[in-house]
């Protein structure tokens, strides 16, 4: 037992044993025990009253100087009080620099509730959104952004890649929007200025674009006089095998210029393509055809049309990208090999396959592929006159059409590039019976 309960224990004793004697020398002895005990019942109840008085004003009263077991007890509410006043100050503290922290960050913070509603937002998130507090606190974030953009972002539940749009507070700048998830229904929502990259990006894509529109003029002339030269039969024959190959790389240069024109155009758009319907099954026909008629191609080009579903989209968009996959298997298989094009609908959509038994492509490779002029093989791309930048058209095309590209390789074996439509963009028409078309 502690000392203090032994000690308290004590007086208890003394007190009743000294008011038992009083008993016994003037009156009755249980009147001795009685008052001695209600003498002490009273002491508790003032030390009881003290510490619950204390308690009630402890900001304005020192504590209460008593002893014995209430002694002990007020020490250890004090010790206690400390203790939880050093936490709440620390607290405080880091809470404190928390906030300043968040109010310096270059980006806009807003935190928000589990119905988007705003719980907290720093200084810049204020200026880049034109939020006012305290009224914009509180209120959901779609009511104060109200662009549909913005409201399909917030509800799609796919937040790994920023939104970038137009403040709500002016047209001259761009923003890009990120939500990231946390705690139990709860969201950051990243606010960035990205106006001058945007800048310098469209300054980088008018530079290309202008670059191969100037490029174009003095090709076309130097193609042309190595045209008429290499007709001319007045040449010296020892000059007639490099003006053939200055021809073939003036050509490879017009192919280029032509692709960098494409691939400007594409970027230069970032609006959904229209909604023209496409003939497919034709469009696909007439690459069969193109393909077969080819001097050098694999020695089987099959086209299976499992549907005469269409498209709406851009035909010309279309007919490029389309052409770039079956260039490509041709490019990329050999004579003894075989191609074959694939449309066919089902629920997801729409997809146009291109499956070569070809080279194909090192695992390690096909994240890259539709990089600008990336290659597997720059040395056999450039040999079969490849830009680098069909697949990137290719990409730029079917995102154009809510559309992807995905392929499959594998390295000595063959790929299927296949081309991705969402049903939005399919214009269904009875399927094909009997397999489709052959040859
Ligand atoms: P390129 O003009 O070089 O063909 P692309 O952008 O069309 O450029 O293709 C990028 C690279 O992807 C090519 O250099 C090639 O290495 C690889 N590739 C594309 N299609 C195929 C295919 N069908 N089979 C094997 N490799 C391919």
């Amino acid at each position: 037992m502690k000392a203090v309960w032994t000690f308290a224990l004590a007086r208890l004793a003394l007190v009743v044993g000294l008011g038992l004697i009083l008993g016994l020398f003037v009156g009755p002895p249980w009147l001795g025990v009685v008052i001695a005990f209600g003498l002490y019942l009273g002491w508790q109840l003032r030390n009881l009253y003290l510490l619950e008085r204390w308690l009630r004003l402890r900001s304005q009263l020192d504590p209460p100087a008593i002893g014995g077991i209430w002694g002990d007890v007020v020490t250890q509410i004090v010790r206690l009080y400390r203790r939880k006043q050093y936490h709440k100050q620390r607290l405080a503290q880091l809470f404190r620099e928390l906030r300043r922290s968040t109010a310096a960050l270059p980006d806009g913070v807003i935190v928000l509730g589990g119905q988007h509603e705003i719980v907290w937002f720093n200084r810049r998130a204020a200026s880049l959104l034109g939020l006012k507090r305290p009224v914009d606190v509180g209120l959901r974030i779609d009511n104060l952004i109200r662009a549909p953009e913005f409201i399909r972002y917030l509800h799609s539940n796919d937040y790994a890649a920023p939104l970038v749009m137009r403040p709500p507070t002016d047209t001259e700048s761009y923003l890009a929007l990120q939500i990231v998830p946390y705690g139990a229904g709860q969201s950051l929502l990243l606010a960035r200025d990205v106006t001058e990259q945007r800048r310098l990006e469209a300054m980088r894509k008018d530079f290309v674009a202008n670059a191969s529109h100037e490029l174009r003029t003095p090709l076309t002339v130097i193609a042309g006089y190595l045209d008429t030269l290499a007709e001319d039969p007045a040449i010296d024959p020892v000059w007639r095998s490099p003006i053939r190959d200055m021809r073939a790389q003036a050509q490879r240069m017009n192919a280029i210029i032509a692709d960098l024109l494409e691939l400007s155009r594409l970027e230069a758009n970032d609006a959904e393509a229209p909604q023209a319907p496409i003939d497919v099954p034709a469009l696909l026909e007439r690459l069969a055809r193109d393909a077969l008629a080819r001097a050098e191609r694999p020695g089987e080009v099959r086209l299976e049309l499992e549907a005469r579903a269409g498209l709406l989209g851009d035909a010309r968009e279309i007919e490029s990208a389309f052409t770039n996959l079956v260039d490509n298997a041709i490019k990329y298989t050999p004579p003894t090999g075989r191609i074959e094009l694939r449309w066919r609908v089902d629920d997801s959509g729409a997809h146009f396959a291109v499956v070569d038994t070809g080279i194909g492509i090192p695992s390690q490779h096909l994240p890259r592929l539709t990089e600008r002029f990336y290659r597997v093989d720059a040395g056999r791309s450039r040999s079969q006159g490849g830009s680098g930048l069909g697949l990137a058209i290719v990409k730029h095309a079917l995102q154009r059409h809510g559309g992807r590209l995905t392929v499959e390789s594998v390295e000595g074996t063959g790929s299927t590039f296949t081309a991705h439509f969402p049903p939005a963009r399919v214009v269904r028409e009875p399927t094909v019976d009997g397999g489709g078309d052959r040859r």
